[in-house]
């Protein structure tokens, strides 16, 4: 059991010499071996974990230490790591050793975090289940005939299992909130730009964003502070006004919520419906004011998501062509027949249905009426957010319409594979920030998730709501 229910109190706990590092380390390690069937981690760096403890150790004691002293992250194995392999779980990146570290993983370091090891995820990223990976499916630690949700499922499992204090997953279309909601912890996929992509492998640009796991609202803010802001080596991070995340969760701001009708229609389980507007009604009982906002583009979320992240994933993954990095295929007499050998032997199946799939819709003849189309619908999508956060400060939704489903379960049928990101896309079309709540479970003892939406860049709000509702209507 740990002694500590957050990082603060972690921390405390380390200086006073209360805890040792070493064997908080050993704890985790021991519980990861112990965890093995789960398979949330492509790799472990127990050595060298064990080792940097020590250090830290040391620097703790001398009041030399970061802010993050002692905190112990696993990292979704997309995120480079200089001199260690990125795979993502692919076996066209089995081999693969990353050149150099990416910005998230630097700013962990910088502030003494210990990175435990690199953990499990659908193949590129591609996936709702984690049942997409050349490392092995990972299991919902709750149950471990169900899936831990994906694509950052090893991730969320690391966490809900206690592999580790935090962890970083991304989120292109719901990676991080829905393998949250499965395994029931909380889950924020920042503001496009507010954290750099800087040595993320790409899937689809313009919507992967980099955010953490953890088991309270308090890490989740802690872990923020360090890891966002202005990065030179990703033109597409900004620097906002303020970033103390943390002290800001404390501040009681009159906040507005927007209830969308789009998000409560039918087809979501029952049980979530109710747990969630049990959360609504004690909401109101505490003063929030509540107000009924329209969507009315929600309908084309998941189409459009389909459309524009296939076609970045398309023109993204053409560098793996057995040329410069990742597998190259024994057959390859020629040119043209290396690249084709390599891509079909070296891709999962997933990944290839998008690969064709954005290559079609990008192809002449069919970009007007699919891709241009899908660019103008985000826009409209966008421009519904930005009307409904004229009248209120966070919508909150269901974070998935149903809890993790049996592994094999939708493996044969990927269009329903694809729905389970219907509450989730939206938040990655319109570039705006969103976290997963973890209110509960239901009758068969599985995690229930709650979604919160915020305007970009108001993730100070998103938390404070975030842990009012844990400090005051979960624990
Ligand atoms: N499940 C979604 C997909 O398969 C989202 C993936 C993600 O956010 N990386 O595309």
């Amino acid at each position: 059991m740990l002694s500590y229910k957050n990082f603060k109190e972690k921390s405390v706990l380390l200086k006073e010499g209360k805890l040792s590092l070493s064997d908080n380390i050993s704890y985790f390690l021991s519980k990861i071996h112990e965890s093995k069937n789960i398979n949330a981690f492509n790799f472990v760096f127990e050595e060298n974990a064990k080792k940097i403890a020590k250090e830290i150790e040391t620097k703790v004691k001398n009041g030399k230490a970061g802010k993050l002293a002692g905190l112990v992250v696993a990292i979704k194995d997309v995120l480079s790591i200089k001199d260690l392999p990125t795979t993502c779980s692919s076996n066209m990146l089995r081999n693969f050793k990353s050149i150099y570290t990416a910005t998230v993983v630097q700013r962990l370091i910088n502030e003494d975090a210990i990175i435990i090891g690199k953990t499990n995820c659908d193949e590129f990223a591609m996936g709702s289940s984690n049942e997409n990976s050349a490392f092995g499916r990972v299991l919902n630690p709750v149950n471990i005939s169900h899936v831990p949700g994906g694509s950052s499922g090893g991730s969320a499992a690391a966490v809900a299992a206690d592999l580790c204090d935090i962890s970083l997953g991304t989120d292109t279309g719901g990676s991080i909130r829905q393998p949250a909601a499965f395994c029931g912890v909380y889950g924020l996929k920042p503001t496009y730009g507010l954290i750099s992509r800087y040595g993320l492998t790409a899937f689809a640009s313009s919507f992967d964003t980099i955010g953490p796991f953890a088991k309270n609202i308090e890490d989740i803010a802690t872990v923020l502070e360090v890891i966002s802001g202005k990065d030179e080596l990703d033109s597409t991070s900004v620097q906002v006004g303020t970033n103390n995340y943390l002290e800001n969760i404390f501040q009681n701001t009159k906040i507005k919520i927007g209830i969308a009708a789009e998000y409560f229609g039918e087809g979501i389980d029952k049980e979530i419906q109710n747990k969630i507007r049990n959360i609504i009604n004690k909401l109101k009982d505490k003063g929030f004011e509540f107000i009924d906002i329209s969507l009315p583009h929600s309908e084309y979320n998941i189409a459009t998501y389909y459309i524009l992240t296939t076609a970045e994933a398309s023109s993204n993954l053409a560098r793996y062509d057995g040329t410069r990095y990742g597998y190259r295929s024994n057959n390859n007499e020629n040119l043209s027949e290396m690249y084709k050998s390599s891509r079909s032997e070296g891709f999962g199946k997933e990944v290839k249905r998008r690969i064709m799939l954005g290559t079609y819709v990008l192809s002449s003849g069919y970009y007007d009426a699919y891709y241009r189309k899908a660019q103008k619908v985000r826009r409209l999508i966008k421009n519904d957010f930005d009307d409904a956060f004229r009248k209120v400060d966070i919508i909150l939704t269901p974070t998935s319409p149903f809890v993790a489903f049996k592994i094999g379960e939708k493996t044969n049928n990927p269009l329903e594979m694809y729905l389970s990101d219907i509450f989730t896309t939206s938040a990655n079309l319109a570039g705006i920030p969103g976290i997963n709540i973890p209110i509960g479970n239901n009758s068969n003892g599985l995690p229930i998730g709650m979604q919160l939406l915020a305007n970009q860049f108001d993730e100070s709000k998103l938390l404070q709501l975030s842990y009012f509702i844990q400090n005051n209507l979960l624990l």
